[in-house]
């Protein structure tokens, strides 16, 4: 953490306790649209601010993160079997009405 961070976190926690103007209860909400990058009522750099100052918030959005991950390395290894595969593609072609 830079000095510019450690000078925002101490002035950011005088208002009333929030960490960059967001409430933590307002930063846990807002974790899926931030991390789909889908915020449509605070400014995402708000967002990202509160969890870089708070220590509260931060391993929430660490594990989302992470999870996150894993569902998409998880997604990326499943694939159709060739019998599957080649059953769909019969089924689809026997379902066209042209053929
Ligand atoms: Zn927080």
């Amino acid at each position: 953490m830079t000095l510019f961070d450690s000078f925002k976190r101490l002035f950011g926690a005088k208002r009333n306790g929030d960490a960059e103007g967001l409430a933590c209860e307002d930063a846990l909400r807002l974790v899926h649209e931030f991390l789909d990058g889908e915020l449509a009522d605070v400014p995402h750099a708000q967002v990202e601010a509160h969890f870089e100052m708070c220590r509260r918030c931060y391993p929430h959005l660490h594990l989302e993160r992470r999870f996150r991950e894993a569902i998409q390395r998880a997604c990326v290894k499943e694939t159709a079997s060739p019998e599957l595969r080649s059953r769909v593609l019969q089924l689809v072609s026997e379902g066209r009405p042209d053929s």
